[in-house]
């Protein structure tokens, strides 16, 4: 696990929401005069049904301007402490009238909260917003304990599978909008039991004509049509890939779309048994692209120490295996070459110090 810990990582698939601390949120329910949901909160084992019913709480709780900037600061802390060294943040932007909360306002609080963070250096804006943060980055890239940790952020705005087309649309505006804030990207999520493929289509083909990258959750229950749909739709990247049949497998291996793979997060909403029959094991032996992601640090208990030491351990991967498995991941992010070219720079040095 020490040397997972050590090992640097990039997390492609974490929403804010899901891993908010547990502290935090316990916090937050006792302000509220919410008491009576701390079993709730700490309950470990949870179906899928259960999640999002949790999530609706988990909004009640965290949409506020200055809870999300609180919470997203805790989340890169977390990040950053485990040396993950470049993180696609996902949120999903809400507009909440009692608050005053647009789209917009909540994105910038969330942009808020990357600023405020000086406990880590945080490099979150494109090279040329950037206050020289990523030119700094390449000459100085240990990991000496008595410096500050050194992280890349980028976010992606995430449409609910509950949202209209026109509400869609104007998440792919805002994240438009926003690229020179940081946002680099669409993820489309929420129940998958929940909304029409051809509701989010519009808004996802207006991000693809712009070329703002798209990842979408794919197979997270057995919708033969959606998955087909979803692969003709040629993402950067799908999440989860759990329900695919032959023929999908068979169009997404010759499509090379990488598969960001949550582990733990599949096994506690029981759509595998167990981790040794994860298709990651089919996908890697294959030679697919994929990275290993936490989804929910807070909602699975997880991080992704946890994760690559768990692929480790269930796969029988060496050393060398476990830090190409997270090196490969480089050319996955959506940020652009500057920062892919620092990125290599950091696993160039590491690989020194872990080998
Ligand atoms: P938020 O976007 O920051 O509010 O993060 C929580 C949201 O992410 C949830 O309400 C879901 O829409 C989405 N989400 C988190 N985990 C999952 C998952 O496993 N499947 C699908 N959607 C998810």
């Amino acid at each position: 696990l020490e040397l997972c810990r050590e090992l640097p990582k990039i997390e492609l698939h974490a929403h804010l929401n899901g891993c908010v601390r547990d502290s935090t949120l316990l916090e937050l329910a006792k302000l509220l005069g919410a008491t009576d949901v701390e079993d709730v909160i700490l309950k470990k084992g949870r179906s899928l049904k259960e999640c999002f019913q949790l999530f609706d709480l988990y909004h009640i709780l965290t949409t506020d301007h200055a809870i999300l900037t609180r919470i997203t600061q805790e989340v890169i802390e977390d990040f950053a402490s485990e040396n993950v060294v470049y993180l696609e943040l996902r949120t999903t932007p809400k507009k909440n009238e009692a608050k005053g909360m647009t789209k917009r306002s909540y994105m910038e609080a969330v942009i808020d909260g990357l600023r405020a963070i000086d406990t880590v250096e945080v490099a979150f804006l494109p090279a040329a917003n950037s206050e020289n943060l990523i030119g700094s980055l390449p000459n100085d890239i240990t990991h000496n304990e008595t410096q500050r940790k050194k992280i890349f952020v980028r976010l992606l705005l995430s449409i609910d599978r509950r949202e209209t087309t026109a509400a869609a649309m104007e998440t792919v505006n805002l994240a438009l909008e926003m690229k020179d804030m940081g946002v680099v990207g669409i993820d489309l999520s929420g129940n998958p039991e929940v909304g029409e493929w051809q509701t989010f289509l519009p808004a996802l083909q207006h991000a693809k004509e712009k070329g703002l990258p798209v990842t979408l959750h794919c197979g997270e229950v057995p919708n033969n049509k959606e998955i087909h749909s979803m692969l003709d739709f040629y993402p950067q990247r799908i999440g989860h890939a759990c329900y695919l049949e032959e023929e999908h497998w068979k169009k997404l291996k010759a499509s090379k779309i990488p598969v960001e793979i949550c582990l733990t997060s599949n096994y506690r909403t029981e759509r595998i048994s167990t981790i040794k029959e994860h298709h990651f094991a089919d996908l890697y032996n294959a030679n697919h692209p994929v990275s290993l992601c936490t989804d929910d640090v807070g909602l699975f208990s997880t991080d992704l120490t946890k994760e690559y030491d768990l692929a480790a351990s269930t796969f029988g991967f060496n050393k060398e295996e476990v830090f190409q498995l997270s090196r490969n991941v480089i050319k996955f992010v959506f940020a652009d070459d500057d920062v892919k070219r620092t990125l290599a720079a950091i696993y160039d040095a590491a690989e020194k110090r872990f080998m």
